[in-house]
């Protein structure tokens, strides 16, 4: 069997430019997560976001390894592997910001896998943390989710500078789109994958 994994890729576009382009918005040369080959551009799927309580539909390219024959979604840093609601969004509510639009039970049910995950991440932050600041002090497992994506953010602002995505697309991007899935699949530092069995991420 083939798997369709995800890829995740900074992308610099805020969610309303990248679904309103005209073309669908290429990502950056990517690897195959299994081989490590570039990977070809090989079409699209169409696929729906909620971005603050907006619906909006975009397109996401595939890539096609040729040596191993698999196919992966190429996700940019705001979509969250099956989840309608974009990083942001769900970052927002789950801190408690005013105004999200997202029903309570959703952003409870958030909590929950958050809270499930919390040691995969606060793993994964901690590595990130060494990788881009040599300092995994700033990581602790009593910060909460929010205080993990600003360690997070704040070690890779250390190294990395400008063009660095906001912190819950930041999230989004190393953890391969799954720190809402039910389990974190790998943290990376660069581009992350989470395996997807069924279905488009
Ligand atoms: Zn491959």
């Amino acid at each position: 069997m083939i798997w369709l994994m995800a890829v995740t890729w900074p992308c610099h576009l805020d969610v309303e430019d990248y679904a309103g382009a005209g073309q669908t918005p290429f990502p950056p040369r990517l690897a195959c997560p299994d081989c490590a080959l570039p990977l070809a551009l090989d079409g699209s799927y169409p696929r729906v976001v909620r971005h603050h309580g907006h619906l909006l539909r975009l397109r996401i390219r595939r890539g096609r390894c040729g040596p191993c024959g698999a196919s992966h979604a190429l996700l940019p840093d705001f979509v969250v592997a099956h989840r309608p609601d974009t990083a942001e969004t769900s970052g927002a509510a789950l801190a408690g910001a005013p105004g999200s639009s997202v029903p309570a039970s959703t952003v409870a049910g958030w909590r929950r896998r958050a809270l499930a995950n919390h040691a995969a991440l606060v793993a994964g932050v901690g590595a990130a943390a060494v990788t881009w600041s040599d300092d995994a002090h700033v990581v602790g497992a009593d910060l909460d989710l929010a205080g993990l994506v600003m360690a997070l953010w704040s070690s890779a602002r250390w190294r990395t500078g400008p063009g660095l995505p906001r912190p819950w697309r930041l999230l989004n991007l190393v953890t391969g789109a799954s720190w809402l899935a039910t389990r974190v699949k790998s943290f990376w530092t660069g581009v992350g994958r989470v395996p997807v069995p069924a279905g488009d991420p």
